[in-house]
Formats: structure tokens, C-alpha cells, sequence
């Protein structure tokens, strides 16, 4: 098979330390780590009244939302990320096994460097036939600099899969997996605490790297 694997949060662990930095920064309380997350920073669910909304977390605004996340992106954080245990065992194992890998994710192009060299420093890289980072181009000129754009990602990411004729995709992201299956793609989601409303067609559910190594059989 031909599969697409996403970055953050399936290869490498980046929810809890960006949020930890970003509590640190903003002096807000962050619930116990299982509970950590992206659906912790969305401003729809803490207008609905989130009930894991973060106390203090309403007062910082969206603008200072985007300046931190450019400013972490832009320091070493990507270099100093962990990868998921079992994560490198199973991609050799994948590629032993003739699966043809792709690394696709939605970091800007421009982060190229940081993101191989991490990959290197793991010993993944060389698992992969391509690592395909979002253009220079591909981003949305209306929408905020700096914020997080899960539509633009989606429609990336389902053109690089039609582009590369991939069969199977490892994503966490909501909108990403469920446009994704929607496109034709089976989706492998690994479960984290944002996503666990996402289910479908096409759609598999794994708890992690060697329970999709079991879903392979490998
Ligand atoms: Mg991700």
C-alpha cells in the first residue's frame, strides 16, 4: 500500500508540550495530561460553555493566540519535540513489508530543515519516499497569519493523496480525516482526545503505532 502519514500528533508528540508552553506563557492551569489538547484552545466550544474549558483561558484573544503560535513555530520547538514510542519499529517494519511511505504534513514548507532534521535525529527519515510539506503558496491569503487552518490542510492534503494515488492516510486531525475518507481515502485515525467524535466510513480508529502494525499485519 501506499500510505500518507501525518506529522504532529502521529509521529511526533506536539499537542501537550505546545500546550504546556502555552499555559506557562498565558498562567493558565492545564487539566491532567490525558486530557490535553487542541480542543482545549477552540474558542467555539469555550462560547458554548466547554466543560474541560481551561479557567483564565477566555481572556487571551485570538490575535495573541496567533502571535504565540508563530512564535513557538518560529523557535526551536519542532527540533525539540518527541517522537511516539514504537512509531520508528513499525514505519521499518512498514517499509519491510513494501508498503511505500509518504511524510505529509501541513507545516509551512519553509520548515523543511527543522522538520527533516528531526526526522534524521529519530532515524525516520530514511523510511520514506517523499516528505511533503504545504507550498509556499497553498496558504490562504484572508485567513490569519499564524492561525491554524484545518479546511486549507484538508484540501492539501486530499490533492498530494489523489496526487501520489496513496491508499491509506495517518491522521489525528478532524476535518483532515473526515475529508479525507470523503475523498476516497482510508483513513487510520489515531485517537487523541479532539478526535473522538470522528468515526465513518473508511475511518479506522487505532490507539497507536502497534495497533495499526496489527491492523496491517505486520
Ligand atoms: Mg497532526
Amino acid at each position: 500500500m501506499k500510505i500518507g502519514i501525518d506529522l504532529d500528533d502521529v509521529m511526533a508528540i506536539c499537542s501537550v508540550p505546545y500546550l504546556r508552553r502555552f499555559a506557562q506563557e498565558f498562567n493558565v492551569e492545564l487539566p491532567d495530561e490525558s486530557q490535553i489538547g487542541w480542543h482545549l484552545l477552540s474558542q467555539k466550544e469555550i462560547g458554548a460553555g466547554y466543560d474541560t474549558v481551561v479557567p483564565g483561558l477566555e481572556k487571551v484573544t485570538p490575535e495573541q493566540r496567533d502571535q504565540f503560535r508563530i512564535r513557538l513555530y518560529d523557535s526551536t520547538f519542532f527540533a525539540e519535540l518527541e517522537v511516539y514510542k514504537d512509531c520508528p519499529v513499525v514505519l521499518e517494519r512498514l517499509v519491510a513489508a513494501g508498503h511505500e511511505l509518504y511524510f505529509i504534513t501541513a507545516r509551512a514548507e519553509r520548515r523543511r530543515y527543522i522538520t527533516e532534521t528531526w526526522l534524521r535525529e529519530k532515524g525516520i527519515f530514511d523510511h520514506a519516499k517523499a516528505v511533503h510539506l504545504k507550498p509556499v503558496g497553498d496558504f490562504r491569503p484572508e485567513y490569519p497569519r499564524g492561525r491554524y487552518d484545518p479546511a486549507g490542510s484538508a484540501d492539501y492534503k486530499v490533492r498530494l493523496a489523489n496526487e501520489l494515488e496513496l491508499d491509506a492516510f495517518c491522521e489525528d486531525d478532524v476535518v483532515i480525516s473526515q475529508t479525507l475518507a470523503k475523498a476516497g481515502v482510508r483513513v487510520f485515525l489515531f485517537d487523541q482526545p479532539w478526535n473522538r467524535e470522528v468515526r465513518g466510513e473508511r475511518i479506522t480508529r487505532v490507539t497507536g503505532w502497534s495497533d495499526l502494525a496489527q491492523h496491517l499485519g505486520i
